[in-house]
């Protein structure tokens, strides 16, 4: 398996090596409990989740991460495994999937990983939460105007949002005025190609703080996206 991250150019320690294979184990034995992945073989696993996942690294910047709609814990803990400094808090909707990213943090033996139970429009108004966090990293969860009010109002002015995707480009035309509203610029948009599959990551820049009526309830969200 080190072939497949030697492909994208991530260098791994033995003990990271390792913590990625105990992390596979651990995500197939407990994959029908919890409901996590359609994705099992493990080649797939790897290139599809963790080299996935492992695409933004370098955009990290060097305080706390938040993971919006963690899952399973992607794209969160591959980026913590290999940035073990950065403190980690994984925020994911569904309390059994917390279930399993506690399970995981344990088996790991993961330090400086909390894990949230709740929903981002909700947790972005806590002050504990509101405008806390450095970086903001999002996979899978909603198309980009619905993510962008769901994370920008998390980051501290000058905190980066990177947005996992796989072709975004109807989606950020369709989002530029959200982002505006929202306090964010896009920076750039970073284009990969994993083992010939396209996919971008979009970096935005928190330029100003987020309006205080922001994220709006899920309902409006989804129904009237910015
Ligand atoms: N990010 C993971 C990945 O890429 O494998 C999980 C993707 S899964 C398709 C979407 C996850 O986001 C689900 O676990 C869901 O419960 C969570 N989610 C959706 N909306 C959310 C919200 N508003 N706040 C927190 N979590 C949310």
């Amino acid at each position: 398996m080190e072939k497949i991250f030697s492909e994208t150019g991530v260098v791994l320690t033995s003990e990271q090596m390792e913590k990625f294979e105990k992390y596979y184990g651990i995500l197939t034995e407990y994959n029908s409990k919890f409901n996590l992945t359609a994705i099992e073989k493990k080649e797939d696993v790897y290139i599809k989740h963790f080299e996935d996942s492992l695409l933004g690294l370098e955009l990290l910047k060097s305080g706390n991460l938040l993971d919006v709609g963690s899952g399973a814990g992607f794209p969160g803990v591959p980026l913590k495994i290999m940035r073990e400094d950065i403190p980690v808090t994984l925020l994911e909707a569904t309390a059994k999937k917390c279930g399993f990213l506690e399970i995981l943090k344990g088996e790991l033996g993961l330090k400086g990983v909390t894990v949230i139970n709740g929903r981002a429009e909700d947790l972005a108004h806590k002050a504990e939460f509101r405008e806390r966090f450095e970086t903001c990293v999002s996979r899978a969860v909603a198309r980009l105007n619905a993510l962008c009010e769901y994370c920008l109002p998390f980051l501290k002015p000058g905190g980066v949002f990177l947005a996992y995707k796989a072709n975004a480009e109807e989606e950020l035309k369709e989002s530029l005025s959200a982002i505006k509203l929202l306090g964010g610029e896009v920076k750039e948009v970073h284009e990969f190609s994993l083992f010939g599959a396209k996919r971008e990551i979009i970096e935005i820049v928190k330029i100003r703080h987020t309006g205080s009526i922001y994220p709006r309830a899920n309902g409006k969200i989804r129904k009237c996206p910015l």
